[in-house]
């Protein structure tokens, strides 16, 4: 008797992109299709779950962007508490206490990171009335150090120090 195929992969389609066996894949090391898609999923579970449960009123000191996707630093941190979320909250393999957990392990964490007065969002929204979007200019870390000038360099043997008396 032949071996039986393999079952089709009819995953659920609205979990996070995996790695076969490995587990979840980092948002932002995805290349397209699947980096839209996995954003698609993370855009309606923030709109769906994150916005109207656990975000306030946006204010200089907690700052919201309602373009957040363009801001890396926002979607890595958004993705990694919807990671946690998937897992901690799975009726086959979570725990009573697991929920609770993601709260204070995961989302109050991130959201305080995320909507810091210096976060990743600080230049965007701080009003409701007044949504605003300006992306953050990242470091560019791989230019060069400004030419020291000769004068600035300290020889190792300089003069003596004197002491006034
Ligand atoms: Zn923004």
């Amino acid at each position: 008797m032949a071996a039986e195929s393999p079952p089709p992969d009819d995953l659920d389609e609205d979990t996070s992109a995996t790695n076969n066996d490995q587990g979840p894949v980092f948002i932002l090391y995805l290349d397209e299709p699947d980096l839209s898609r996995e954003l698609d999923l993370l855009k309606k579970w923030v709109a769906d779950l994150l916005t109207p449960t656990y975000l306030h009123e946006p204010t200089p000191d907690h700052p919201w962007c309602p373009q957040w996707w363009d801001h890396d630093e926002a979607v890595a941190l958004l993705h990694g508490i919807w990671l946690a979320w998937q897992k901690l909250t799975d009726p086959q393999s979570c725990d009573f206490t697991d929920p609770d957990r993601w709260h204070f392990d995961n989302l109050y964490p991130a959201l305080d990171r995320l909507r810091a007065a210096g976060g990743p969002l600080q230049r965007c929204m701080t009003d409701r009335n007044k949504p605003t979007h300006r992306p953050a200019q990242h470091v560019r870390w791989t230019d060069e150090l400004p030419h020291q000038p000769q004068h600035m360099s300290v020889p190792l043997t300089s003069q003596p120090i004197t002491h006034r008396t």
